[in-house]
């Protein structure tokens, strides 16, 4: 009997249709991989949350659900949910965070604005201090946090990170919980938001941590709109208190045209590109677990519905 594999992530077919039948392919397992199946044939979904696919309960022999995306705030709260369910870990997605991170952390340790957009001329002999006198604070030290704060490390920045759990990481500072959360800003110039949307992040930077930052430190949020009260940011931009903030996730999304973040001038927004999954890399991922599924060994990158990740 064949493993039946429902794809189902709008607009992604033609993309990961070749990849997706090579690498399970190469698992040896006999599949039919699909976009279209009837929910009591399906073995596992190939999933997308903004997926056509919301009520469960009729997957009747689901295994797993394996998510295309990092984030999964979208579907770890639908109860009719109750078979396994694995968020994307992909080296592709993972690479790509890390040069849109070190990218932007360079702009503001450079100073770059100043030079790329100069219409006085002016001549202003100022060198940039080193790396190594930027402290730069990672929220969240999961996949992606991790491999950036490395790179950054590896660059010279002092990096601290946060997590929800203790963590030893060679060459970075480590903090976690609340307490921890204070220590991590306290000297942070850069703050680097890399948590999951859960009702715990929820807020993360708020009027009182953002006033735990040193003044004119600078906000890079790839992580999700929802970590950050955007209020609170908006009047830390006005006071000076924060000197610039990269957002490239938002509450809403696309970023309403008449958004106070579009026209301020300390506010840079990218649109939500700050990384993708990688078809290829992805690929290899889905297939390995549900090699895993079907060997009865444990699936990689399982969700925690309680955690929320
Ligand atoms: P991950 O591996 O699940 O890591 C999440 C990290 O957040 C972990 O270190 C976790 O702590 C920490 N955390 C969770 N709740 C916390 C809390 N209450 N207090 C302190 N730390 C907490 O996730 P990931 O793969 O690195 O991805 C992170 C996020 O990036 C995703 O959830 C997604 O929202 C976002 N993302 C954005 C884009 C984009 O293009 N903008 C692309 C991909 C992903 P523990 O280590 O202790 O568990």
């Amino acid at each position: 009997m064949p493993v039946n594999i429902l794809f189902s992530s709008p607009g992604d077919w033609a993309a990961y249709e070749t990849p997706l039948r090579e690498a399970l392919a190469q698992t040896g397992l006999e599949f039919d991989l699909r976009t279209d199946f009837p929910p009591d044939r399906v073995d596992y979904i190939v999933y997308a949350p903004n997926s056509k696919v919301q009520d469960f309960t009729p997957y009747s022999r689901l295994k797993a659900v394996l998510n295309l995306w990092a984030g999964v705030e979208d579907v770890v709260t639908n109860p009719t949910l109750t078979a396994p369910l694995a968020r994307m870990v992909d080296p592709g997605l993972e690479r790509g965070m890390v040069e849109w991170v070190t990218g932007h952390t360079l702009r503001h340790h450079l100073g770059m604005d100043a030079h790329i957009v100069n219409p006085d001329h002016e001549w202003s002999h100022v060198a940039p201090p080193l790396a190594q006198d930027r402290p730069v604070t990672i929220l969240g030290l999961g996949a992606l946090g991790t491999a950036c704060a490395r790179t950054l490390c590896d660059l010279g920045f002092p990096v601290t990170g946060w997590s929800r759990s203790a963590k030893l990481l060679y060459g970075i500072a480590c903090t976690h919980g609340e307490s921890g959360l204070a220590q991590a800003l306290e000297l942070a110039q850069i703050v680097i938001l890399l948590l999951p949307a859960t009702p715990d992040t929820e807020n993360t930077l708020n009027a009182q941590t953002l006033s735990m930052l040193p003044r004119g430190a600078v906000v890079l949020n790839p992580g999700r709109g929802p970590l950050i009260d955007d209020a609170a940011l908006l009047d830390a931009l006005d006071s000076g208190q924060i000197g610039h903030a990269t957002l490239d996730t938002f509450r809403t999304e696309p970023l309403p045209r008449d958004h106070p973040y579009w026209s301020h001038r300390h506010v840079t927004v990218t649109p939500h590109i700050a990384s993708e999954t990688r078809p290829d890399s992805a690929s290899r991922v889905i297939a390995e677990n549900i090699r895993r599924g079907e060997a009865g060994e444990s699936l990689l990158h399982l969700v925690d519905r309680t955690a929320g990740y």
